[in-house]
């Protein structure tokens, strides 16, 4: 049996599979007026003494097996979970008349207000345990599954609806063979997060979750988007070949760690890494790159009842810098709203949420958001090279504007004798149509841009790059796209500016000889890609890369520009594009 779904990191992997439940969603807003408040406080009591049992029991398995990190882990969850304000608080909730999940919810999310007053670091840090701990709770209480991803020594391909960024944040490739998200689309950012674990990755493959029995083999193809199941013995035989295979490329690029990067004809190309926490420099540092070209500093607040302090935010940026010795590291601002909802800064519920109230639109109303982060990016650029990038910037104003206000927090930190770097680059994305259009214009105000290719397709050809049923149409090959992209090269050329290209397009290996001959010079691409998108540019002549690229800008349709690529691809480079 098999499935297709839509490919985004490349690989291949035959493991058992795991099929992770769909993450529960409660309502907090749930009344219960009939039940006796009585025999409502004795199910949470009964949950919470059979939950104590499950801590104890997993803490002193995991400590028996020398995992004490898990194992502190329970001992913590079980300690949040006895505490007696959150029990007291509990109670309070059910006689105020709300149903048992919303009273559980209710009450965590006061404790959270209550723990993040604490002024302690660490506990202002425990957001996503006590999610963990609630959604624990309610599931014993309710008697249903708790969504568990249970990982042991052999590898697994996890099998979920969706799993939350801040969970799919904590594995790693070790524990993990691939991934397989039914929902979402490619750019989400559970996937891009599964994506920099260098496994394959599918989503969209919609009949996976329900078909696949749990710990049955599975074979997932990242090249093509194939999920195979009930594999027959000559089945395995093949599959174990062609991954066999794979691991022997992935061999071959492992002797590129630490190369540069450079075409067949000795142009060195930059290449940077898209990151997005301290932990991911270490996979970005084994790769060897040319710095950060976009650091997603949104995945900081995604996990948090309460958003980190400007110090906090500090500690986290310095010690990338720090860990990029030296290499420029592009800090993106707080892009949130559209799929990135940051639970600590709740909006109103919008109807077009991609187009509406979201990234740069929200910076000049938010300066309690925004004159944080920009004071903490600031002080990290005294301990190395800093660059500083809006998102979603849609015209030339809203670029001056957030300019302006880093300018005034300069002056702010200048005055108050804190350290920083006076020259720091300011830069922007170029991600939403009308930028790419006015690219001159934004370029000769902007230090640098860097094309944002995920939601340049997604607006251009006004296609939700999160929704399967019209995924067929999202496409960085469309003629449309391709010329926004070369309008913005040129602009920045001619600007004598930098431009990158941070979307997921610069790691396509089909992408990459067009963008090299359409003047590309510096890609950035997830920490798993590094390697192969190193080794891709490495057998590109640029020559004929402009070739192809000036035969494409004819093209009428994006498959007539893939089919032009595929004409173009030399064997030695058709053996890394499967
Ligand atoms: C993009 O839109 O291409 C991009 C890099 O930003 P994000 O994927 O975080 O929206
Ligand atoms: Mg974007």
């Amino acid at each position: 049996m098999k499935a297709a779904g839509i490919p985004v990191s490349r690989g291949m992997a035959l493991a058992p599979a795991h099929v992770v439940l769909p993450w529960p969603v409660f309502s907090d807003e749930k009344r219960e007026f009939h039940t006796p408040k009585e025999r409502q406080i004795a199910s949470v009591q009964n949950a919470v003494s059979s939950l104590g049992t499950f801590y104890t029991e997993a803490a002193n398995t995991f400590y028996a097996i020398g995992d004490n990190t898990r194992g502190d882990i329970m001992v913590v969850h079980n300690a949040i979970l006895h505490d007696h304000a959150l029990q007291e608080e509990i109670v309070r909730q059910i006689r105020d008349d709300y149903a048992l999940e919303s009273a559980v919810l209710r009450a965590f999310r006061t404790y959270s207000i209550m723990i993040s007053q604490i002024d302690n670091e660490y506990l202002s840090q425990r957001a996503a345990d006590l999610d963990d701990v609630a959604l624990r709770l309610i599931c014993t209480i309710l008697g249903r599954a708790f969504p568990e991803i249970r990982l042991g020594d052999q590898p697994v391909i996890l099998i979920a609806a969706d799993i939350p960024p801040s969970v799919m944040a904590g594995l790693h490739a070790g524990q993990v063979a691939g991934v397989v998200l039914t929902a979402g689309g490619k750019t989400s950012h559970s996937a891009i997060i599964a994506a920099g674990l260098g496994v394959p990755v599918i989503v969209g493959c919609e009949e996976a979750q329900s078909l696949i029995k749990d710990g049955e083999p599975v074979f997932l193809d990242g090249h093509s988007g194939e999920l195979h199941w009930e594999l027959l013995p000559r089945e395995v035989d093949a599959f174990t070949l062609m991954a066999q295979r794979n691991d022997r490329h992935m061999e071959q690029l492992s002797f590129l760690a630490g190369q540069p990067t450079c075409t067949a004809d000795g142009t060195p190309i930059q290449l940077s890494a898209n990151g997005q926490d301290a932990l991911s420099c270490k996979e970005i540092n084994r790769c060897g790159c040319d710095g950060i070209g976009l650091f997603r500093t949104e995945f900081l607040f995604l996990d948090r009842k309460v958003p980190p302090s400007e110090d906090e935010q500090f500690f986290l940026y310095q010690s990338v810098v720090k860990q990029m010795n030296g290499r420029p590291v592009t800090f993106r601002t707080l892009d949130m709203g559209g799929d990135k909802i940051i639970p600590c800064f709740p909006t109103e519920e919008e109807a077009n949420p991609f187009m509406g109230y979201r990234a740069i639109r929200m910076y000049l109303d938010r300066e309690d958001v925004f004159t944080p982060q920009i004071r903490a990016i600031l002080r990290a650029s005294a301990f190395g090279k800093v660059r500083i990038m809006f998102p979603m910037i849609s015209n030339l104003e809203e670029f001056l504007s957030a300019k302006g206000h880093v300018l005034a927090i300069q002056k702010e930190l200048s005055d108050q004798g804190i350290e920083y770097d006076p020259q720091i680059p300011i830069g922007t994305m170029i991600e939403v149509p009308s930028a790419a259009i006015n690219a001159d214009i934004l370029a000769s105000h902007a230090d640098f841009v860097s094309i944002g290719t995920n939601d340049l397709t997604q607006y251009t050809l006004a296609v939700d790059r999160l929704n399967v049923a019209v995924s067929y149409l999202y496409n960085h090959f469309d003629p449309a796209v391709i010329r926004l992209i070369q309008y913005t090269l040129r602009s920045a050329q001619q600007s004598q500016k930098p431009c990158s290209v941070c979307g997921e397009m610069a790691s396509d290996p089909l992408a990459v000889p067009l963008l090299l001959g359409l003047g590309l010079r510096h890609f950035s691409v997830g920490p798993g890609a590094l390697l192969r998108t190193r080794k891709l540019i490495s057998l590109c002549r640029l020559q004929s890369c402009q070739e192809l690229a000036s035969g494409i800008l004819r093209a009428t349709s994006a498959k007539e520009v893939i089919e032009q690529i595929h004409r173009w691809i030399p064997e030695a480079y058709a053996e890394w594009v499967v």
